[in-house]
């Protein structure tokens, strides 16, 4: 069970070879021909007027939707928590290239936080996140046919919970929408009510925004999963889109919550990135069971992980691996060997632990080194 006193990272991805992973890059192959083909095009950006209007409320949203869908226009949500990256945006990218209109929502969900998790110090950069709206829908005015930023909906958590107080306990009270065993496997093993959360926090943004296409980041692999049996479950008219992961140059996947890593526990933190890609090279030199294919990931996790403990308090970042999975691209239940016309998920997490002694002038991240920080989203 992981502590709140953890950093997590996650790191996954789709193998090579699975139906979902072809789908998506020769979408976003189609995605970049599109927005290459309109670079001659560009349109005259002197002329941009900002379309994005902020929404509070769920009836004025209401009202916006239906004209847009009077005059024909489509919907591609991006569901975010705000503190807003690149990652995002390339949601919000893909969501423009494919929907004349892009709704993003920020709302930090109180209901998939556990009670002892890091609701409180979620980072809230809300001045930063509407500027690198702005400045991306002026990008967007300036390409041929692409969809631009027109509504930011950042609701209250009594618009979102009307009836109760919202409640993160364990079996919890209140309206949710759980997927049972999905939701409780990986990350929901360690997390309870995450996955609970998520699924209900995204059925009533479907519900008030009703788009046409909604936008997940592959990052979090298993909520993607979880979205798509949503979708499937309740005969949702929505149209799923997986966007591939944004990463810094050294393979970590930009998130919100790496500002609390710090240098030191940043440098370490990438050993699930590294991990996950020598099972991937095993994948793809044509092993299949499981056996295979994870072991050079437990190895390298296991070999960091003794290199770190062997070093001082004041030059270590300990951390503890939550799981190294291969599973099944559905159900996400382990698999003993892959069915290459199947696929499976290969996916982690790493749990990086306080650091135990900083330097004087040691960058240790927001909160030194030790906010209480739990999982991703
Ligand atoms: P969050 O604000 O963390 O809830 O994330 C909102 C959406 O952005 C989710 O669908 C995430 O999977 C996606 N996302 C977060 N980080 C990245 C990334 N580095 N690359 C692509 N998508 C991301």
């Amino acid at each position: 069970m992981a502590s709140s006193r953890h950093f997590r990272v996650i790191t996954t991805f789709i193998r090579p070879t699975t139906s979902s992973l072809r789908v998506q890059r020769s979408l976003v192959a189609h995605n970049a021909r599109r927005f290459l083909s309109t670079t001659p095009a560009l349109r005259d950006s002197r002329n941009f007027a900002p379309q994005t209007t902020i929404f509070r409320d769920v009836e004025p949203l209401r009202d916006f939707r239906r004209a847009a869908l009077l005059n024909n226009r489509t919907i591609g949500l991006v569901p975010t928590m705000g503190a807003l990256h690149e990652g995002h945006l390339s949601l919000v990218r893909q969501a423009a290239a494919e929907n004349t209109d892009v709704f993003v929502t920020i709302y930090v969900n109180p209901t998939q936080f556990g009670l002892h998790e890091d609701l409180a110090s979620y980072p809230k950069t809300w001045e930063t996140d509407l500027r690198m709206l702005h400045t991306l829908d002026r990008e967007l005015a300036s390409v041929e046919g692409a969809g631009r930023v027109t509504a930011v909906f950042a609701p209250t958590t009594k618009t979102m919970y009307p009836t109760l107080p919202p409640d993160s306990s364990i079996p919890g009270v209140g309206s949710f929408i759980e997927m049972r065993p999905l939701g409780q496997l990986l990350e929901g093993a360690s997390r309870p009510v995450f996955f609970r959360g998520v699924a209900t926090v995204c059925m009533k943004l479907f519900n008030i925004c009703q788009p046409e296409r909604v936008y997940f980041g592959q990052k979090d692999i298993q909520q993607t999963v979880v979205i798509r049996r949503l979708v499937k479950d309740f005969h949702l008219p929505i149209d799923v889109k997986i966007v591939p992961t944004s990463r810094e140059p050294d393979g970590l996947a930009l998130s919100s919550r790496n500002v609390y890593l710090g240098t030191r526990r940043r440098t370490v933190g990438i050993v699930l990135n590294q991990a996950l890609r020598k099972a991937e090279a095993q994948y793809k030199a044509r092993n299949r069971t499981r056996g295979d294919i994870l072991w050079p990931a437990s190895d390298h996790a296991d070999q960091t992980k003794m290199a770190q403990d062997a070093l001082e308090p004041h030059e270590r970042a300990r951390f503890e691996v939550d799981y190294l999975s291969l599973a099944d691209p559905e159900t996400m239940e382990e698999l003993d060997e892959v069915d290459p016309a199947r696929g499976a998920i290969l996916s982690g997490a790493v749990k990086m632990l306080p650091v135990e002694e900083g330097g004087p002038s040691e960058d240790l991240g927001v909160g030194g080194g030790q906010i209480p920080v739990m999982a991703i989203t």
